[in-house]
């Protein structure tokens, strides 16, 4: 297995987050155990596992929507190990979570505008970045009046990508954006994880679908039942033969 290594793109970059021998269970069922990570500003980091492997959970604990048993977390130069989530919003991470989650009855203005509420930022700069977010989706600038729980689930994804954006994220956490989409979708997906990557957003990514995460990742990490088993630059792990065989099926 590689051993890891930052990309040199962000070699000299500011480490954003810190996770720490983080533990995390459900009654007595330990789910996490002993995961420690760290993303530097404006890299793309991808954490890719099977099914059950621990990934939602692991972005659950870190936005403070579920308690971790050990270890910490280090975000922005603040230990925020079990704050609320709405500090975690606070702190400037955002997070999009599995099967997105939309506000189904309200419109696609107000679902984005939701995005924005818990910073009760003046008026102008919500505006701005609404334009912000129609210019990178302009589908959903054309669908703004219509009810969320109408679009279809690439369009939703992309809801929920716009939403979070809203809160202005230090650091976006993208549990399973592809799940559910039709392949064509999931290139568009992709391409815009990436694209947004490019505009300098640092995103944690969680992804079953190995091949397209690390292809677009700067660095991932393998999480099986829980634990971290290796990590390293994304092109490193897509050419390792044992992550090949497990985890990219050829
Ligand atoms: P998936 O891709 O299927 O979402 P995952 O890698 O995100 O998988 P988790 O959803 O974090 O994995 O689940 C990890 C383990 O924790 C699984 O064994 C799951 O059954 C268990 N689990 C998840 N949520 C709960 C819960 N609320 N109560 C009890 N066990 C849970």
């Amino acid at each position: 297995m590689p051993s890891e290594s930052l990309t040199s793109s962000h070699a000299n970059s500011e480490t954003l987050l810190t996770v720490a021998n983080l533990s995390s269970r459900y009654g007595p069922v330990e789910v996490l155990y002993d995961v420690s990570l760290e993303i530097k500003t404006g890299e793309l980091v991808a954490i890719v596992g099977a099914n059950g492997a621990g990934k939602t959970t692991l972005l659950r604990t870190l936005s403070g929507l579920h308690r971790s048993q050990a270890g910490a977390i280090t975000f922005a130069d603040r230990d925020i190990t079990n704050s609320s989530a709405h500090s975690t919003v606070h702190a400037g991470m955002c997070h999009v979570p599995e099967g997105r989650q939309v506000f189904a009855p309200l419109s696609v203005d107000d679902n984005l505008r939701l995005g924005a509420y818990a910073l009760r930022k003046e008026s102008q700069w919500v505006e701005a970045e609404m334009e912000n977010v129609y210019s990178l989706f302009p589908i959903l600038k054309e669908k703004y009046q219509q009810e969320a729980g109408t679009l279809s689930g690439g369009q939703q994804q992309m809801l929920a990508i716009g939403r979070a954006l809203l809160g202005r994220p230090k650091l976006l956490l993208l549990d399973e954006p592809s799940m559910g989409l039709a392949p064509l979708l999931v290139e568009d997906i992709f391409r815009i994880i990436r694209e947004l990557n490019a505009k300098g957003v640092t995103i944690l990514l969680v992804e079953q679908n190995a091949r397209m995460a690390l292809a677009v990742a700067d660095r991932g990490y393998v999480l099986e039942t829980g634990r971290i088993i290796t990590s390293a630059p994304a092109k490193e792990l897509l050419n390792d033969e044992a992550v090949r065989k497990a985890y990219l099926g050829y």
